[in-house]
């Protein structure tokens, strides 16, 4: 693993050239494996995004992958490893001269599109984790004719954006030993600020109307920061200002 510079994620990597989902692969054996394994596969024939949403991703054109997590924090706080995921995400694709910007909470967009999803899930009991499973999708080497139709004004790829083939590993690599920076400030020292400072400068709500949906309900407002719990700061039509913890909440653009 030339591109991993980490201390122990990924250091233990199940590979797998198809598989019904990471996530619920990475589920299945979190109790039996250390923190930080990674599941990883060319391919997912039942990928989810949120709620059980359906994610596209066909062989050998993504990264589609899921970390085994064991943090020792209340899991009112799991909600917040979605952002390390986005910020790691979002700087390994600088670090390779990758523009892209964080859609809170799970996100990232190239061109306006999303180019990669992220699914946190938790198994906890009386207080304590059991493990958490981060799930990252990221369209990498997509063609246009990847796209499915009906998600072609909402779905990019790093391929299609920037017209080269990304190196798959070499992007992976990147990710992970972001992500490990930012996952021990987190687990050990209690703090994500230097995720939401990622967050907050790549932004793609802040100062922007949106609608926020939350199952049945929709409200509109303007998004004015991330505050340093990670929260949306939404300024609400009727000029009232909350904070929106992440929980299942899907924001959009006006
Ligand atoms: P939302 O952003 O609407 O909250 P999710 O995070 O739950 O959505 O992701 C699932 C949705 O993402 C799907 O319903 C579909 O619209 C879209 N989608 C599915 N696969 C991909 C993909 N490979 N790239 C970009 N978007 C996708």
């Amino acid at each position: 693993e030339p591109y991993l510079d980490t201390s122990f994620i990924g250091r233990n990597i199940k590979y797998f050239d198809t598989i019904d989902s990471t996530n619920k692969k990475a589920k299945e054996i979190a109790f039996d494996e250390n923190e930080g394994t990674v599941v990883i596969s060319e391919e997912q024939t039942e990928g989810k995004g949120r709620l059980g949403r359906h994610w596209v991703s066909p062989k050998g054109k993504g990264i589609w992958m899921s970390i085994i997590l064991k943090p020792k924090v209340d899991p009112i706080k799991v909600s917040k490893i979605t952002l390390l995921g986005a910020a790691a995400v979002h700087k390994a694709l600088k670090n390779m001269n990758i523009e892209s910007q964080i859609k809170w909470p799970n996100d990232i967009l190239i061109d306006g599109k999303k180019i990669c999803g992220i699914l946190t899930e938790m198994n906890c009991e009386l207080n304590m984790i059991n493990y958490v499973v981060m799930g990252i999708g990221i369209n990498v080497n997509f063609n246009q004719e990847d796209i499915p139709v009906d998600l072609k004004d909402k779905a990019m790829s790093i391929k299609i954006s920037k017209d080269i083939e990304i190196n798959r590993k070499e992007l992976l690599g990147n990710i992970i030993n972001e992500f490990e920076k930012l996952y021990i400030d987190f687990r050990d020292k209690k703090t994500i600020s230097k995720a939401i400072k990622v967050c907050r400068e790549s932004s793609a709500l802040i100062g922007k109307e949106v609608r926020i949906i939350k199952g049945e309900e929709e409200t509109l407002g303007k998004v004015l920061d991330i505050n340093e719990e990670g929260e949306l700061v939404v300024e609400f039509q009727d000029g009232t200002v909350d904070n929106i913890y992440s929980g299942e909440v899907s924001v959009r653009g006006l």
